[in-house]
């Protein structure tokens, strides 16, 4: 018989890496661990992980921040009251990470202030993460399981732009007043989910960075040209906020925001139903002048993307770049916006993209 020469001629070999496959065994000694010491290390690194996760919640945010209150004028009529903190306890965390939590926060059953964004109402109220809360307005707030979300809700029902809240907190053990007043801000809740791909979304209803994403970026502008163009796709209303409104429940609440919960697999099918070309050529547009009217220089922004276009074609042209224009494209009319937006600063016009002819 000779049909297959080469599966034949193959062979030995094929039966040489089974059999040494087989034979694979480790030479030299194994270093003895104590499962008491392996269980501590376990704690400490769930500690260095959730304050890995918080840390780089606010870095997102603070960016955010300034293209969400200045570029209010663009999100239109799709804007909300903002405060700019973010508080939770310990049941915030899943069950998994409460221990760590506790140790690396000091968290407990109350409602605790873990984060302030700088220069928002928070901060200029005199907000400070630690800070245990008591009372929104009238409303004393509950403890416990739930009482992130129930207390957003109360937050959200009471707050009104430009209008002063009374906040009643517990900081080193007395009671303290604070009065917080509203900005008007882009309706864009902004999270930070954990995900290995270089990846950002936009449902209508937040925007999600991924840490791969926020691995990838290597400055506060090239951040900013993300979360300004992903601002853009909600201003513009890409997307049907109805569509998403079945993730509010879970996701969009302050424990997501706090943890930086995984939402890789929600996400998924988003990704996949990509925006057309035009919705991303317009987010391009839109996301120029968001990040400039939040004070973020754009001038790095064209070579982000086209960094983009040339990084690991894995994780980047086909989860991200394929849903994006061509890098070529994108590239010349950033660059054509970028001498759009000089123009207009140095005539002194308004920062307000230009509409279709
Ligand atoms: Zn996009």
């Amino acid at each position: 018989m000779y049909i297959y020469p080469n599966v034949i001629a193959r062979l030995p070999v094929i039966l040489a890496v089974v059999v040494l496959g087989a034979c694979a065994t480790t030479s030299t000694k194994r270093v003895q661990v104590d499962p008491a010491l392996a269980a501590r290390e376990a704690e400490v690194q769930k500690e260095m992980y959730v304050k890995t996760q918080l840390r780089d919640q606010k870095r997102v945010q603070a960016i955010a921040y300034p293209m969400l209150v200045n570029g209010a004028p663009i999100c239109d009529k799709r804007t909300r009251p903002g405060s700019g903190f973010v508080f939770g306890n310990k049941h915030t965390w899943p069950k998994d990470f409460q221990d760590a939590a506790v140790s690396a926060f000091g968290v407990g059953e109350e409602l605790q202030v873990l984060s302030v964004t700088p220069e928002s109402p928070a901060s200029r109220a005199g907000l400070k993460e630690g800070d245990l809360l008591l009372q929104f307005g009238d409303k004393v707030l509950p403890q416990g399981q739930k009482a992130d979300s129930k207390s957003l809700n109360i937050l959200q029902e009471k707050m009104k732009v430009g209008e002063p809240l009374a906040i009643t907190a517990n900081r080193d053990g007395e009671t303290t007043q604070l009065s917080l007043t509203p900005d008007l801000v882009c309706d864009t809740l902004v999270v930070y989910t954990a995900g290995d791909e270089v990846n950002a979304y936009a449902d209508g209803n937040a925007i999600y960075i991924t840490s791969g994403m926020l691995r990838f970026v290597e400055s506060d502008n090239e951040l900013a040209t993300v979360i300004g163009h992903e601002i853009a796709h909600n201003a513009m209303g890409h997307r049907d906020k109805k569509m998403t409104n079945f993730l509010l429940g879970s996701i969009l609440d302050v424990a997501a925001a706090a943890y930086g919960v995984n939402t890789q697999s929600a996400f998924g099918n988003m990704a996949a139903s990509a925006f057309s070309k035009d919705f991303e050529a317009e987010a391009d547009y839109v996301g120029l002048y968001v990040m400039r009217r939040g004070g973020y220089s754009t001038l790095e922004s064209p070579d982000f993307w086209r960094r983009m276009g040339v990084a690991s074609p894995g994780s980047v042209s086909t989860k991200y770049s394929g849903t994006h224009p061509g890098t070529a494209d994108r590239y010349i009319a950033l660059d054509q916006v970028n001498i759009e937006l000089s123009a207009k600063e140095s005539q002194g016009q308004q920062l307000l993209p230009d509409p279709k002819k």
